[in-house]
């Protein structure tokens, strides 16, 4: 075995430890970020309807949360409350239309001239206001022998230059099966750009490994990296360090974040962010306005509210730190700008 493959080996099983070892008990979680006991009220308590999706935080983001505080912007966004039991026949289980546009296993096809793969279900987080939380992972996953059928619907759709790795969260498979499918899209010549969306390295920074830089920087595809941080706090220096090696990469880095209630719906969380996101060579790209998917009413925000801070953030940002404010609407063939 060379040295390269050890080292290799290395930095795939650190960052496979710190998922495998992620705190799933919300008691342990408020336990370890001293919380106050009356927490537990609020806490969902592993309910049949969303047991699928229980709490995930790897250990290692604990840093970044502040210890007795509940309003703590990046808890909020992993905790599951017993507020996702409220039903409301505007939230449902598949808000942007997924199923719908399910060309394949594996495949989803949307937009035009765009391919997305979901290449799992899995992911660091359980966000709880995730759109694909009620999502069919089991029935419709890439699994590596359908290649062939990703690589046939490619041939026959020929408009299609652009294929964006999804889930789930993409980087959360091996760097092996990264790699076949990178070589599977290079073997085709109309795709030109490769783009993954991933919340992945944010939360660990470990997972990307030299092998996964180098396979995205040496490939003829143009590789865009589209991360999904939604406050400032989720950047801390460990992240920063793995951002400055995206960008000495020449990677294209870009963020879309959802307006989440309690997490960052004032401007100055937003401006934050985007000056946060600057400094570590990311472009804001999207802020969405949440998508309305059950289990996640606790989030969503008036429409006048949302206006609101966006004029506010307008105000007060450069142009090209202002993300393009949008909502998914099911069937419609692109993102909505909020203001049309
Ligand atoms: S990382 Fe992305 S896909 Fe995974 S739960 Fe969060 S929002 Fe959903």
């Amino acid at each position: 075995m060379s040295i390269v493959s050890k080292t290799q080996k290395t930095e795939d099983k650190a960052w496979q430890k710190i998922l495998s070892n992620a705190i799933t008990d919300p008691k342990e979680l408020c336990d370890l970020l001293e919380l106050a006991p009356d927490i537990f009220d609020l806490l969902s308590h592993h309910d049949s309807k969303i047991s699928n999706f229980d709490l995930k935080v790897p250990r290692n983001l604990l840093s970044r949360m502040v210890k007795g505080d509940v309003d703590d912007p990046i808890l909020k966004q992993l905790l599951p409350v017993q507020a996702e039991l409220l039903l409301n026949k505007m939230y449902t289980k598949d808000p942007v239309g997924d199923v719908d546009a399910i060309a394949g296993s594996g495949m989803i096809h949307k937009y035009h001239g765009r391919l997305l793969i979901v290449m799992t279900g899995a992911c660091a987080v359980h966000c709880r206001y995730c759109f694909r939380r009620h999502f069919n992972y089991l029935e419709s996953s890439f699994s590596i022998k359908q290649m062939h059928q990703i690589t046939r619907y490619l041939q026959q759709h020929n408009d299609i230059d652009e294929v964006i790795l999804s889930g789930g969260d993409p980087l959360s498979v091996s760097d092996q099966k990264l790699q076949s499918m990178v070589q599977l899209l290079e073997s085709e010549p109309q795709i030109k750009k490769l783009r993954i969306h991933t919340r992945l390295p944010i939360i660990i920074p470990e997972r990307m490994t030299r092998f996964l830089v180098n396979l995205f920087s040496s490939t003829r595809l143009k590789v865009i990296i589209v991360f999904h941080i939604n406050h400032a706090n989720e950047i801390d220096d460990s992240v920063s360090v793995m951002l400055n090696k995206l960008s000495e990469a020449r990677l294209v880095l870009l963020n879309q974040s959802v307006l989440l209630k309690g997490v960052n719906n004032n401007p100055d969380a937003l401006v934050a962010l985007s000056e946060k996101l600057f400094e570590n060579n990311i472009y804001p790209y999207y802020l969405h306005a949440m998508d309305k998917v059950e289990g996640a009413i606790h989030f969503d925000l008036e429409e006048e509210e949302i206006r609101e801070v966006y004029h506010q953030i307008s105000m007060r940002l450069s142009g090209y730190l202002l993300p393009k404010l949008v909502r998914e609407i099911s069937n419609k063939p692109y993102k909505v700008p909020f203001f049309s």
